[in-house]
């Protein structure tokens, strides 16, 4: 990509009614931000004629987009069924992102469910394979992306989801600045938000760094990681040094916003920014 886009996860809060993914659009860019996430997180719920006009509202207003897939995927679970039905809800979020221009599509891999992470990651990476050839079959080229998540129990480390991308073709991470550092404690300083850049640059090249696909927000944390997103002046996440490091790095893609203030904090990611 030739830049990094700021944006919000869904439609902006001041969206008018009908909150339409369209008029989401609309709204992106009369704040002057750059992209939008489409939230298919409940299920996959638009028909191919709702995809065509969003494509069209997007190209017209020169807004990019990303997609979130169902949050109730989970690849490695005991549950067969489950298993197979996560993989359907991946490949049904990209045969609807498809056609409404999407760009990259973002998931959660799903959970450790008592099990180690050393078992759960061969199983996850097998599954996310074959979602993978499924896709290839269908003539599907779109980038799917494992999500860094904020809970420990969680299946997202920085190091899975760089290993998934390294091993996997079609496969790149979804790096949330903010789960990770409520996951770690840490993670919260320029030199820290600089040590993740250049560690994803050594495991998958300068290329990634050039299509990053990010979450920031503010966020509350415990013992056991991630509780629920703040928006920055509610919470200690130090968006300015990202920012810097963001920009130090030319790190271009998608920065998509999860604050719950949306394109508040979207605005303030891109104006930080733009004053470097
Ligand atoms: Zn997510």
């Amino acid at each position: 990509m030739e830049s990094l886009l700021f944006g919000t996860g869904g439609t902006p809060n001041s969206t008018p009614p009908p909150n339409s993914s369209v008029a989401g659009i609309a709204r992106i860019a009369e704040l002057g931000l750059d992209c939008m996430e489409l939230e298919f997180v409940r299920g996959v719920h638009m028909n191919q004629t709702t995809a065509l006009q969003v494509a069209a509202a997007a190209k017209r207003l020169s807004i990019r987009l990303t997609a979130h897939a169902p949050y109730f995927i989970n690849l490695h679970s005991a549950d067969l069924e489950k298993i197979e039905g996560s993989k359907y809800h991946i490949i049904q979020t990209a045969r609807i992102a498809v056609p409404c221009g999407v760009e990259s599509i973002v998931f959660h891999a799903g959970s450790y469910e008592g099990d180690s992470p050393e078992n759960a990651y061969p199983v996850v990476k097998k599954n996310l394979a074959e979602v993978h050839e499924r896709l290839k079959k269908e003539g599907i080229t779109i980038r799917i992306r494992p999500e860094v998540l904020g809970k420990s129990a969680q299946f997202g480390t920085i190091e899975e989801v760089l290993n998934l991308s390294s091993e996997l073709a079609g496969v790149l991470p979804t790096i949330d600045f903010a789960h990770w550092h409520a996951r770690t404690g840490k993670y919260n300083t320029y030199k820290e938000f600089a040590e993740i850049l250049e560690r994803i640059e050594k495991k998958l090249g300068r290329d990634a760094l050039d299509n990053m696909h990010m979450h920031i927000s503010g966020i509350k944390y415990g013992a056991k990681g991630e509780l629920s997103h703040l928006n920055f002046d509610e919470s200690d996440f130090n968006y300015k040094e990202l920012v810097k490091a963001l920009k130090d790095y030319r790190v271009k893609g998608f920065a998509i916003c999860e604050s719950p203030n949306l394109e508040e904090d979207a605005r303030r990611l891109k104006d930080t920014y733009n004053e470097l």
